[in-house]
């Protein structure tokens, strides 16, 4: 009997070889040094930020280079498969300013030429493969039922051995071809593993573009190639994949590092050349005085969904992980304050090899300084976008007054330090809410702020003279002129030094009347340029507030 019959017995519906895929998908015609890379993940449903991160990466490798990025989806585990999980990543990367040059464009449609993009489609692909190592000796059908997996692991920890299948554990490793072929007749149940050449005694100098040179020693492991379902593991799945799609550089998590040593002997065995591998670093997070990984369950920002409820633009979300990625970042956006984050060059070497850190107030810096950057038509468009989703009563007070809105957003945005007032939109309500009069109004008269040491009565006496004193069309000298008159008037001075030598002979300076106004206008204490406020606000609005206030 013949390893031929066996592979025969094994898949019969296969009736390709591996050189038939090897010349249908030829190689890629890409001018010298451009990348090919993929993003492939499995379809959960849940877009993990470690994932943005991933593919960050990887866009930024191939569109840099001038070559292809590719959405390859992994769904050989159909366990965890959930429904729209493909369209919701593909959303969610076009969101964060990724597309994908080729590979899957929804649930099941794709362009490009090197598909199926979706591994569940490339079963036949796959198992001509394993049909084929089988044929030459190299994979072979085990019999382990789970009963003696269990009783082999065991054994292996009570004796403090590497786990898995190789050596004396890799009990259907020289079955006779016969007694297998009799195995298979008989109904028995199989899966197929690697009959592993590797040597352990024998080291792999390899060298990892972010990791940079390491060494490792030969697998031995009889990893499972196909498993019961009929469908491959993501070792054999992977290797096969990005050989035959032209992945020139695998860039992906570093939880697969350690499974180097079997990808390397796969693609080996295979006859394929290597790919380059870049093993991106883990996003780790401080938890007191120890760092550890994001978690799905503990850290709500370990989600995607949580920058788009907070309101973080995609951008400063790009940003900051660009940040991450690269530490030089930085000093290239003080140096190009206004260029397209695009233009940064990423470079793989020189990202941090261990953990990267993930910080919130980082981010929130970062957001913050992208946010000024926006023109006020800007921010007002992205701020109706997530109010509308997330905040129904400042979407409709927004959209109601545009142009007054706009205005507000454009305070101090137009001089040479822009101000920068929020980091997420779900804080403009509280910085801007006290322009829109329903929400003002229902401020209570307790959470007004006053000028220090100043009584509510003082600033009624203020806002009173300061009333009969207003007046709306001035420029801002004349408007500063108006209120210092009103402010000596009342017995406050406008002369510092003064002031500070005898405190006594005043009741206080002219920055006290105007946080009087501010708090009749406002309800508060930290506003941006009062007169820039009065003049958005309008004359018969300020004219209404301060008789209010004196109420
Ligand atoms: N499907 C794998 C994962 O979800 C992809 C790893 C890779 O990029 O090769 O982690």
């Amino acid at each position: 009997m013949s390893l031929e019959q066996l592979a025969d017995l094994i898949f019969p519906e296969i009736d390709k070889t591996p050189s038939f895929y090897i010349e249908k998908y030829p190689k890629r015609n890409l001018k010298e040094g451009a990348k090919v890379t993929r993003y492939a993940p499995s379809p959960t449903g849940f877009q993990h930020i470690g994932g943005v991160f991933a593919a960050l990466v990887s866009e930024r490798a191939a569109t840099q280079s001038g070559g292809i990025f590719f959405l390859r989806i992994e769904d050989t585990d159909q366990k965890r498969e959930v429904e729209g999980a493909i369209e919701d990543t593909i959303k969610t990367m076009y969101n964060f300013g990724m597309t994908f040059d080729e590979g899957m464009t929804g649930e099941s449609a794709s362009k490009g030429e090197y598909g199926p993009y979706r591994q569940s489609e490339r079963e036949e692909i796959y198992k001509t493969f394993a049909k084929d190592l089988i044929k030459k000796g190299l994979a072979y059908p085990c019999f382990c039922t789970p009963e003696e997996l269990d009783a082999m692991r065991e054994t292996q920890m009570a004796q403090k051995l590497t786990p898995g299948c190789y050596g004396e554990y890799a009990i259907y490793r020289d079955l006779s071809t016969e007694k297998a072929i009799e195995k298979i007749k008989n109904g028995d149940n199989y899966i197929i593993r690697l009959k592993s050449p590797g040597n352990p005694e024998t080291r792999i100098a390899f060298n990892d573009l972010i990791k940079g040179d390491t060494s490792f020693p030969e697998s031995n492991q009889d990893i499972v190639l196909i498993k019961g379902d009929g469908l491959p593991t993501y070792h054999f799945a992977h290797a096969i994949d990005d050989a035959l799609m032209g992945t020139t550089h695998v860039i992906r998590g570093e939880e697969w590092l350690s499974s180097l040593p079997i990808h390397v002997q796969l693609f080996d065995i295979l006859g394929f050349t290597r790919p380059e591998y870049a093993h991106i670093p883990t996003i780790m997070k401080q938890d007191g005085t120890s760092k550890r990984k994001l978690s799905k369950r503990k850290d709500p920002e370990s989600a995607v969904s949580y920058y788009k409820e907070e309101g973080y633009p995609k951008a400063s979300v790009v940003e900051y992980l660009l940040n991450i990625i690269n530490s030089t970042f930085e000093e290239w956006r003080a140096e190009n304050p206004m260029a397209d984050y695009h233009e940064f060059p990423v470079a793989l070497d020189k990202m941090s090899k261990s953990g990267a850190l993930f910080d919130i107030i980082k981010l929130n810096d970062v957001s913050k300084d992208v946010i000024c950057k926006m023109k006020a038509e800007e921010v007002y468009s992205l701020y109706i976008d997530w109010a509308k989703e997330y905040d129904e009563e400042m979407y409709q007070l927004i959209t109601v007054k545009e142009d007054f809105s706009k205005q507000i957003f454009n305070i101090d945005k137009e001089g040479p330090k822009p101000r920068k007032d929020f980091a997420k939109w779900n804080e403009v309500r509280e910085k801007i809410c006290y322009f829109f009069g329903p929400l003002f109004e229902k401020e209570r008269l307790e959470d007004i702020e006053l000028p220090k040491n100043m009584e509510l009565s003082e600033a009624k006496r203020i806002i009173e003279a300061y009333a009969k004193a207003y007046r709306y069309d001035t420029d801002q000298e004349t408007w500063f002129e108006d209120l210092k008159a009103v402010a000596i008037d009342l017995g406050y001075t406008a002369d510092r030094k003064a002031f500070k030598k005898t405190p006594e002979a005043f009741k206080g300076m002219v920055s006290d009347v105007a946080g009087a106004v501010r708090a009749a206008l406002t309800h508060r204490a930290n506003t941006p340029d009062l007169y820039t406020i009065m003049h958005i606000l309008g004359e018969e609005d300020v004219r209404n507030r301060l008789e209010d206030f004196t109420q």
